[in-house]
């Protein structure tokens, strides 16, 4: 049978929940056994797909089309797994399934109650998940903080499956000890709180991971140890990083991993962090860098400065760049910017290399395209993501084929040139207003073509899968002008004769890919079209 464990959040959002839970994970993995993660999001929403990303962060998407929280993609680059939609559960899928078959009688006639109904539905989801996956230890994150109402079922979930199973569960709280800059002390009272509200929802930590900006003290630790009633080897130092991948070994270096399997009587089965090891030496190492300048706009929430609606673009970045010995550097350039000021459009000639990635509406459009535009004047090595494949589309429409009234009729509907345009099943589903779960999703296929930049990136393979989300595509109507004029059509979807990927010759790597290769990227494994794209961004211009 498989082990659950837990995981829950103190104090405050925003301290790397996801992260932790991916590093202990990939700990687990590493000592021989098979692993898994769920993401619980508490949100009444039924997935992530009709959430702002400045938000919510970034959507992620499966192979099997479920858009979900962005740190089912951070379980994916740990444990270098593909992950389905039973790994994302919500309050609005849980209630949803509920109601369901209680309208199909599937509760038989009885009233069915918020517990303990509610609290099944979650746990027969887990061992759905479970199963599917056959995996020997499976991890449960559950969103939010410890002391919301929204949770609540959730935390019951896990009391419940202890209860009945005391042996297989384990509960790891993941808090936060500020150290006020008047004080200049690591402050352990708001653990304490979280503690106790997670002892009122009749659950006990039995490890507690420490987030801080350092390392915890002894006094710390043992203050920790008795007012939250665990062991003080269980309370695990989880200090600030300069990297995400380093975080499962320093979870080693405090023993966390053996910790775990002790309390779930298992022994581990070998040990093998190598491969990580050297790639955190090389995060750690690597000085020559390269400079990616990515062009978007779900970043400014008032006067701060959010990235997460574009992680796994940053992570697929890092991946590449590391994997060529290089340190990667990241500016974030605000569209509109370009639309107000075009002299700013100059600032792109100081970066190795240029990325648009996804979005959705037409605040910054143009301010990309002009982007774009310079990017292929200048040479500069190009990537477009979904969105940026299509703005580079539009971009090669109005100034090389002299369509200038071309756009995409998500902008302009009533343009005289669409090359970017409706799929006809969105139409439908648009203005019946069917937004939820219903742009195209997942995993397709692409059939490569020979010669092409992207096929020889993907090492000569005529057909890959990659994943996609959006409901415009590139207008088969233009495409014998657009590849007369010099445009070369590299991907095509075989079902549906639709293009997935667009190149240019005579430019040191000018691609438009129409889904989101940054999904797939592993830190081990780098995503071939990122790879090849810093691979041309430090060659020297
Ligand atoms: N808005 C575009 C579409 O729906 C692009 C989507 C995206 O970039 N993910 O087709």
């Amino acid at each position: 049978m498989a082990r659950y464990i837990f995981v829950a959040g103190g104090v405050m959002s925003g301290i790397g929940k996801g992260v932790a839970t991916s590093s202990i994970g990939k700990i687990l993995q590493s000592k021989g056994f098979r692993v898994t993660a769920i993401k619980i999001d508490p949100y009444v929403n039924v997935d992530a797909g009709t959430m702002n990303p400045i938000e919510h962060g970034e959507i992620f998407v499966t192979d099997d089309g479920t858009e979900c929280d962005q740190d089912v993609g951070n379980y994916e680059r740990f444990l270098n797994e593909n992950l389905t939609t039973a790994h994302y559960i919500t309050t609005g899928r849980v209630y949803r399934a509920v109601i369901e078959r209680e309208r199909n009688l599937g509760y038989k006639g009885r009233s069915v109650e918020v517990v303990p109904d509610v609290p099944n539905e979650v746990i027969s989801r887990l061992i759905k998940a479970a199963k599917k996956t056959k995996s020997d230890i499976v991890l449960v994150e559950i969103g939010g903080t410890v002391g919301e109402y929204q949770n609540l079922i959730f935390l019951e979930a896990a009391r419940i499956r202890k209860l009945q199973h005391p042996k297989e569960v384990l509960f790891i709280l993941v808090s936060y000890l500020p150290v006020p800059e008047k004080i200049g002390e690591m402050k352990t009272k708001p653990t304490q709180t979280a503690v106790r509200l997670l002892n009122e929802a009749g659950i006990q930590p039995d490890i507690i991971l420490a987030r801080a900006k350092v390392s915890l003290d002894e006094p710390r630790k043992r203050k920790i140890s008795i007012f939250c009633n665990v062991l003080k080897k269980d309370v695990i130092s989880a200090p600030d990083v300069g990297s995400i991948y380093e975080i499962p070994l320093n979870f080693e270096k405090e023993n966390l991993g053996n910790r775990i399997l002790k309390k779930l009587n298992l022994k581990p089965r070998k040990k093998n962090l190598k491969d990580w090891g050297k790639l955190v030496r090389t995060i750690k190492t690597v000085k020559e860098s390269v400079r990616i300048g990515v062009v978007g706009k779900y970043f400014e929430t008032g006067e701060f400065t959010l990235m997460d609606s574009y992680l796994s673009v940053i992570e697929a970045i890092k991946h590449a760049a590391w994997f060529l010995k290089r340190k990667p550097e990241i500016f974030w350039l605000t569209a509109e910017k370009y639309e107000n000021e075009p002299k700013a459009l100059a600032e792109l000639k100081n970066l190795d290399g240029v990325i648009v990635p996804g979005g959705f509406g037409s605040r910054g459009v143009e301010g990309k395209i002009r982007a774009i535009e310079f990017c292929r004047k200048n040479k500069i090595p190009y990537l477009g993501l979904c969105l940026g494949m299509q703005l580079a589309v539009i971009e090669f429409a109005r100034n090389v084929c002299r369509l200038k009234d071309a756009n995409s009729a998500e902008f302009s509907a009533n343009c005289q040139y669409p090359v970017i345009d409706v799929m006809p099943e969105q139409k439908t589903l648009i203005k019946e207003k069917k937004y939820g779960g219903t742009m195209r999703l997942g995993a397709y296929k692409c059939e490569l073509k020979s010669g092409t930049k992207s096929w020889r990136a993907y090492g000569k393979q005529k057909y890959i899968f990659e994943r996609h989300r959006h409901r415009y595509e590139l207008n088969n109507k233009f495409r014998a002008l657009l590849e007369k004029k010099g445009m070369v059509m590299a991907g095509t979807n075989p079902e549906r004769d639709l293009v997935e990927l667009i190149e240019l010759k005579n430019h040191p790597f000018f691609v438009g890919a129409q889904f989101h290769p940054e999904y797939k990227s592993r830190p081990l494994r780098p995503h071939p079209l990122f790879r090849e794209f810093i691979r041309a961004c430090v060659l020297p211009r």
